[in-house]
């Protein structure tokens, strides 16, 4: 099929976006979300490259910093 626009939750056999989505697993940098699609009841996995970006962190007053991935405040 060509045509379908592929995007996350976006059915690559339909277009649809009414879909179920589950995430399965974290492989890596990649992370892995089964699909199914409630429209042609097919099945895919849609598969991420997580780029690691900075974090969150609590102080001791519980306030929430945000740090760049130097481990810079933001
Ligand atoms: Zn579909």
């Amino acid at each position: 099929m060509t045509g379908v626009r592929k995007d996350f939750g976006v059915c690559p056999f339909c277009g649809s976006d009414d879909a179920e989505i589950d995430y399965d697993e974290f492989d890596g940098e990649y992370a892995f979300y089964k699909c199914s699609c409630n429209v042609c009841n097919k099945n895919w996995t849609d598969v991420f490259k997580a780029v690691y970006d900075g974090y969150n962190a609590d102080d001791e007053n519980g306030k929430e910093h945000l740090f760049d991935k130097d481990g810079n405040e933001l």
